[in-house]
């Protein structure tokens, strides 16, 4: 893992499509993932708050269980799947407020998978590292994600 700064946003699921051609063509281009989305990503099940949102994150997420050296730049504020969201206003996320609870999910997974903001990871390194987080710390991460009841990677760590 290398510490780097990089713009791999997006701007359209045929965005996304481009970018990856031109990452595969240079080798080089990592994708930004906010680090919370390291464990939506493994529990998706093709649902979210638009079409084009569930589009563009299946495409990220193929990619991720699919393609062991998928280059990732880990970071903590709005990435290529908040790019396609809804609830995205300018560059920040209207789910944030009151408690900034979004950017407290990102830096909790920071803390517990020992890495900063800015870490170039591969997904065969993320999926690793994001399968030994322990139970209780993914309860604690995933709070009250409204997700969580359809999410596939919080239903194995934390079966009822
Ligand atoms: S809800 Fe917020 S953090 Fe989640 S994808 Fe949308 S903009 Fe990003």
């Amino acid at each position: 893992m290398v510490n780097a700064n990089s713009d791999g946003c997006l701007e359209s699921p045929s965005g996304f499509l481009n970018m990856m051609e031109n990452r595969e063509a240079s080798g080089s281009e990592p994708l930004r993932i906010r680090a919370h989305h390291l464990l939506c990503m493994q529990g998706f099940q093709g649902l979210g708050y638009s079409e084009e949102f569930t589009k563009n994150m299946a495409l990220i997420t193929d990619k991720l269980l699919n393609d062991s050296t998928f280059l990732l730049e880990i970071v903590t504020e709005a990435d290529s799947i908040c790019q396609h969201c809804p609830h995205l206003v300018g560059d920040r996320c209207d789910q944030e407020h009151p408690s900034g609870k979004i950017s407290s999910m990102d830096l909790q997974v920071l803390k517990n998978l020992k890495i900063k903001s800015g870490t170039l990871i591969s997904s065969r390194e993320a999926l690793s590292l994001t399968k030994n987080l322990h139970p209780r710390v993914v309860k604690k991460i995933c709070g009250d994600c409204l997700w969580r009841d359809n999410c596939l990677y919080y239903q194995e760590k934390c079966p009822l």
